[in-house]
């Protein structure tokens, strides 16, 4: 395909870029500082920047003063991030730009098929809209994906092999809603804001197929990626907004972090326990190492941390 006029531009650097990229739907959890603190670990000792992404575009389930929330507790913990914070809401016209240069090149297509008739197709939509003419509004703007991408390679997963059905799936770039879909919008910020490596947990290593997927789409040299093991508080039980995780509590700040360092693989000695937050951020940034963290896609927390009360306090 051509890429004239394509409104996706890329400046190559040479400087590690990582991103944090939370959605403002609640606060931070235990399992969401494990993330930010590797990904912010990783920053500092490629001597690179580390950036802080509201990704505020799903507007429905935005919880009105989660993004200063959040804000708050990745200070309150010794995550501070480089430059201004970015917001996905001020993108929308972006965002826009690229789905009609999309259009113009034939590469998606308009869906007004039910969730209803989704379900009964199976699990993965099948394309079925794909040589409709004339699609009546409402309807959902989905990607030709011509190229399924069925593996890649992750820093500390290695080769991670996708589900071909859903790796095959034309996913959706615009919503029937009129809201930009998820991938579309995480695959062009992070082009826009040259993040080189993305960090974050391995229940988003599906998704990540599809971004890769449109990392190619536009010939950009694709981030790597390092998905991490998530907490789960029982076997198949992930902390998460949706099971209700407790956020954390910045009165907490310096254990959330001794024990966030134990999650991702390090062994902080005992001393630590009454360093403050900026001792315990440097000694991360000294002593981890990307090696150190699990090549597993979940991790119980009663397997890293023998302190049940705490436990308690944060799932
Ligand atoms: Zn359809």
């Amino acid at each position: 395909m051509s890429l004239v006029d394509c409104p996706v531009t890329y400046l190559e650097g040479d400087r590690y870029r990582g991103r944090f990229a939370p959605s403002p739907s609640g606060n931070l959890h235990f399992g969401s500082l494990c993330t930010s603190l590797a990904s912010y670990l990783r920053a500092k000792q490629n001597n690179g920047q580390w950036l802080l992404r509201i990704d505020d575009i799903d507007t429905p389930r935005i919880v009105p003063g989660s993004a200063q929330n959040i804000q708050n507790t990745l200070l309150a913990h010794g995550l501070v991030w480089d430059e201004d914070v970015f917001l996905q809401s001020e993108q929308i016209p972006r965002y826009r730009d690229v789905l009609s240069w999309l259009e113009s090149q034939q590469k998606v297509y308009r869906c007004n098929c039910s969730r209803k008739a989704i379900r009964a197709l199976g699990t993965n939509y099948t394309g079925v809209c794909r040589d409709k003419r004339d699609v009546t509004a409402p309807y959902a703007i989905r990607f030709k994906n011509d190229l399924a991408i069925t593996e890649f390679e992750d820093v500390v997963q290695g080769m991670v092999s996708i589900d071909q059905n859903v790796a095959s799936e034309d996913f959706v770039l615009w919503r029937r809603d009129d809201l930009v879909a998820y991938h579309l919008a995480a695959a062009l910020d992070d082009i826009e804001q040259g993040i080189t490596e993305i960090v974050r947990g391995a229940d988003l290593i599906q998704p990540s197929a599809c971004q890769l997927n449109l990392f190619r789409l536009f010939s950009i040299p694709s981030p790597k990626y390092l998905h991490i093991p998530v907490a789960e508080s029982k076997k198949g039980f992930k902390l998460s907004k949706q099971n209700h995780a407790i956020e954390l509590n910045n009165q907490n700040a310096r254990d959330n972090l001794f024990y966030a360092l134990r999650f991702i693989g390090a062994a902080p000695p005992i001393e630590l326990r009454t360093a403050s937050v900026d001792e315990l951020i440097q000694w991360g940034i000294s002593h981890w190492r990307v090696q150190m963290l699990a090549s597993s896609t979940a991790i119980l927390l009663s397997e890293i941390i023998d302190n049940k009360e705490y436990i308690d306090s944060i799932s």
